[in-house]
């Protein structure tokens, strides 16, 4: 069975669009294609992307 990319919104129980945005995150912004709520509106950080660059961005700010 393929691995399935949907994600649902646990608010909303909508399937969320992948959206080129650009959002930020802890006070910086990225411009990359995310998972979005129809409804709601709400973003969700996918793992990679949680595990890659805002990871280091984390990272940075641990750092000072
Ligand atoms: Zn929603």
């Amino acid at each position: 069975m393929p691995e399935t990319r949907k994600m649902i919104c646990c608010k909303c129980n909508k399937e969320l669009e992948m959206i080129k945005t650009d959002f930020s995150y802890l006070g910086h912004s990225f411009f990359t294609e995310v998972p979005k709520c129809p409804e709601c509106g709400q973003v969700f950080i996918p793992e990679e992307l949680a595990r890659g660059r805002i990871s280091e961005v984390e990272m940075q700010m641990e750092d000072k």
